[in-house]
């Protein structure tokens, strides 16, 4: 459950809003100007922000430029005016981390907001690391490369099999959900359930990723229904 606060100086959207993520299982905190959701940014803890641009009092982009100061890591959604192609442009150089064109649907709306707040929980990995396990071979990945290593030996990875290994690898010992195995793979919400990327895919994956990691003292546990975790020997 992630705690969100709600920023909307039109009532019925505003309060349409907070009714849909409560329902999908947010806790939610509404706000309908620019100086209220400053004194809540400072006195509560939230997850994400929903940041209408046009409000009262303080607007939207004061909000986001004073927020970006203090909570630069804080995920925030703007929602812009059909017309306000500057307004979008100015939103997500001031650090919006994306944005929704009003009118918009509830279902893009939940889809947008809940790859937001994975992508925050599950940051980028993008350093280098080597895997401490008792196998014969050492698991070496450098993000800037990007390559991995299993002792000497360079591995021969697709670019899909280098995103699923470097997100088990920076999350060792925490399971990976399928979701956000097809977030890592930049697929949109919803792609997976297609022909493009179905579980079956996914089991591909990480049947060769397995068969790569041999002697690694590595293993890629299945945690049903859940996802994957990679685990160690050593950890
Ligand atoms: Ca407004």
């Amino acid at each position: 459950m992630s705690h969100l606060l709600i920023v909307e100086d039109d009532d019925l959207l505003r309060d349409a809003l907070c009714a849909q993520l409560t329902q999908a299982g947010h806790m939610v905190t509404p706000a309908s100007d620019g100086e209220s959701a400053q004194s809540l940014l400072v006195s509560s803890r939230f997850d994400g922000v929903l940041l209408d641009l046009g409000l009262p009092k303080v607007s939207g982009m004061e909000v986001l430029c004073w927020l970006r100061k203090r909570l630069p890591a804080l995920p925030v959604l703007i929602l812009t005016a059909r017309d306000g192609v500057d307004d979008r442009v100015q939103g997500l150089n001031a650090g919006a981390d994306d944005y929704l064109t009003k009118p918009f649907s509830m279902a893009e709306l939940q889809a947008r907001l809940g790859a937001m707040l994975r992508r925050a929980r599950l940051p980028a990995f993008g350093g280098s690391l080597e895997l401490a396990t008792e196998g014969t071979r050492r698991l070496r990945v450098d993000a800037k490369v990007p390559q991995a290593w299993l002792g000497d030996e360079s591995l021969e990875l697709t670019q899909r099999e280098w995103a699923l290994l470097s997100l088990l690898v920076s999350h060792a010992g925490q399971v990976i959900s399928r979701e956000d195995v097809l977030l890592a793979w930049q697929c949109e919400p919803g792609e997976g359930t297609g022909a493009g990327v179905g579980s079956n895919a996914l089991e591909v994956y990480i049947h060769r990723l397995r068969r790569k990691l041999a002697d690694s003292g590595l293993t890629i546990r299945n945690v049903r229904g859940l996802g994957y975790m990679l685990e160690s020997t050593a950890l």
